[in-house]
């Protein structure tokens, strides 16, 4: 079951449920990709279509953050919680160290996706990192850069360019590269290598920790300025609706 948020179809499943669903992915085999869907994403899809297209076209979309499961408030149509990009791969790489799957991990500068192998292998006793390679690559690199993943044949393919270049990238080349499931991650790989702290766990438990990542990066605000518009956009779309429906009865 989906709920349709300014055009955009997203999962109402718990964090629990998408990892199930994602297991069956890689139990089915075909190349699957999943989008954790934050307000930034979502607003700049209002503005270019074939994002939106791209979103509608994931098989699996998650409500990535405190914003997308306020809207769907907003709308009437809760979803569980938040699903998070980070919590979302460190849940699978739990499953993945029990059942054997094999994971690479894509992006950031170079030296961090190796780094935060050696972290999540200590972490995941049994996981397997088949491979790992920085995200500064030039196009000239990419038909390489795409054999040596499909040669060590991960069940799961991390990538962390930066939302939506990530998922444009899976996107694009999600059959040539013929992983069961490829996800984007933003972030993540620069704070499972250490180079970057996780908000602290109060901050996640009152849902602030984008007030963290800002303050601990204040060249953020300026994307962070879409947040009152993204709301804005939410209110007006489904309030003003509600209230209409609300007339007419
Ligand atoms: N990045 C990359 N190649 C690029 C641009 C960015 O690998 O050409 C990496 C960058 O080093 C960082 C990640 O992409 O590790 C993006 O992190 P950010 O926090 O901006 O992502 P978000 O979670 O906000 O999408």
């Amino acid at each position: 079951m989906k709920v349709n948020l300014l055009g955009a179809g997203i999962d109402r499943l718990s964090i629990e449920e998408c990892t199930y669903r994602i297991g069956e992915f890689i139990e089915q085999g075909a190349p699957r990709f999943v989008v954790t869907l934050n307000p930034e994403l979502l607003y700049q899809a209002q503005f270019y279509s074939e994002l939106l297209d791209m979103v509608n076209q994931a098989d699996l979309v998650t409500p990535d953050g405190v914003g997308i499961v306020w809207a769907c408030r907003v709308k009437g149509e809760p979803v569980p919680g938040r699903v998070t990009g980070i919590d979302l791969m460190l849940g699978l790489l739990e499953r993945a160290a029990e059942k054997g799957w094999r994971v690479f991990l894509l992006g950031s500068a170079p030296g961090v996706a190796e780094d935060a192998a050696l972290n999540i292998v200590e972490k995941y006793p049994g996981l397997h990192v088949v491979g790992t390679h920085h995200g500064y690559f030039t196009p000239g690199d990419e038909p390489g850069l795409i054999e040596a993943i499909r040669k060590t044949r991960p069940h799961l393919l991390f990538v962390a360019l930066g939302a939506p270049r990530q998922e444009q990238w899976i996107y694009a080349h999600r059959q040539r590269l013929g992983v069961p499931v490829a996800m984007g991650i933003g972030g993540s790989l620069d704070v499972l290598a250490g180079r970057v702290p996780r908000a602290p766990a109060w901050m996640q438990t009152l849902h602030v920790e984008w007030l963290g990542r800002l303050l601990r990066q204040p060249s953020r605000w300026r994307r962070m300025l879409v947040l009152p518009k993204f709301a804005f956009m939410v209110l007006r779309t489904y309030l003003k609706k509600g209230r209409i429906a609300s007339c007419r009865r």
